[in-house]
């Protein structure tokens, strides 16, 4: 067995939290053979539920986890962590306006990334899932100067399980023979879930895609697949998305070879994009880090599609800019 990593989860208690923690406490993220503490974050009005989930913790006596324990203060609870992963967000109101959710989730994450700053390893691996994940991602990254930003990511692996899966079904294949999907831009209804480059058993089916399955059916029904699940389940994704952040935190921390995988990283001005957005793009993962895939040939529908959603990504950061020090 390695030395115990320890690994932070802020609303721990809620939805996604819940699916996430046991998957991470049996060692589906890091490995089998990596023993963790468990530190589980959540608001004050959150710490009942959490403490019925570290008791269910303890139930599962899970051999890897070799501690568990429960905050409300963010500076206790990402003490020494080697991995964060911040879930807790506001969810958005009746009559809220999307400005309004960005500002409120924007101060979550200001403070959350100051304390990150304070008292994280220096190490520490950060993936944000709660929403606007992208500009939240942006707003701790501001916040937390003595870490690197490429440290800190976002989610888009969900969009991409959801992508290869609408390509499988669509091509009768098996979901591990489809290659080299990627989803660029922000987590919202403006991603571009894009097939450009996409394999199915080794071959490039860009030619035999029907554009208007693709542009009229495929790229929409990525796009809100968040919202059919919603009307499906009268809740949310949270196994799904749990299982994103498990897939996301785990191929970049053990490697995943020559995959293709969808994350969203701070741009450093690739493909057109402006310096400091948190734009999914495709990179490698040969363990520990991520290096972006450059230099793909973009053609002019999906230029267009890059750039609304790059758009949106600027109006975020623009109404966030008072929580952005300089
Ligand atoms: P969920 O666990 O369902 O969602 C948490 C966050 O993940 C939301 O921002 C949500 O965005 C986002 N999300 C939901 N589905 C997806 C998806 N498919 N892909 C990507 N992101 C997704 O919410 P709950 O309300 O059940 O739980 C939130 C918990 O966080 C609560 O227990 C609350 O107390 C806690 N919290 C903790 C904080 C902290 O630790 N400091 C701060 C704030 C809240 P969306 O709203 O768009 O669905």
């Amino acid at each position: 067995l390695l030395p115990p990593l320890r690994v932070a989860v802020t609303g721990a208690a809620g939805q996604i939290g819940y699916q996430l923690v046991t998957r991470i406490a049996s060692g589906e993220m890091l490995g089998k053979n990596q023993p963790i503490h468990l530190s589980c974050i959540e608001t004050p009005q959150g710490m009942k539920a959490l403490r019925g989930v570290v008791m269910e913790l303890e139930d599962c006596a899970f051999p890897l986890l070799k501690s568990v324990s429960a905050t409300d203060q963010v500076d206790k609870g990402f003490a020494d962590a080697d991995f964060a992963i911040l879930v807790g967000a506001k969810p958005r109101g009746p009559g809220m306006e999307r400005r309004d959710l960005l500002a409120s989730n924007a101060q979550i994450f200001a403070e959350q990334g100051r304390a990150l700053n304070k008292v994280a390893s220096r190490e520490v691996r950060v993936l944000v899932v709660g929403n606007p994940a992208n500009t939240n991602a942006l707003v701790a990254a501001a916040n937390a100067p003595d870490i690197w930003a490429e440290q800190i990511t976002a989610m888009s692996r969900l969009d991409q399980n959801r992508a290869i899966t609408q390509l499988a079904l669509k091509m009768h294949c098996d979901v591990a023979e489809v290659e080299r999907v990627i989803i660029w831009g922000n987590h919202s209804t403006t991603q571009y879930p894009d097939l450009s480059h996409a394999l199915v058993r080794g071959e490039w089916i860009r030619p035999r895609i029907d554009e208007d399955w693709y542009r009229n059916e495929f790229i929409p029904r990525i796009q809100k697949r968040g919202a059919e699940v919603i009307e499906a389940r009268g809740a949310s994704s949270a196994a799904s998305a749990a299982n994103g952040a498990i897939d996301h935190m785990r191929d970049l921390w053990l490697g995943a070879g020559n995959k293709w995988l969808s994350m969203s990283v701070p741009s450093d001005g690739s493909y057109g994009i402006d310096a400091c957005l948190w734009y999914s793009v495709p990179c490698l993962c040969p363990g520990a880090h991520f290096r972006r895939i450059l230099e793909l040939p973009v053609d002019e529908f999906s230029a267009s599609m890059m750039e609304r959603t790059r758009k949106e990504l600027i109006e975020e950061r623009d109404a966030v800019r008072h929580l952005l020090p300089r």
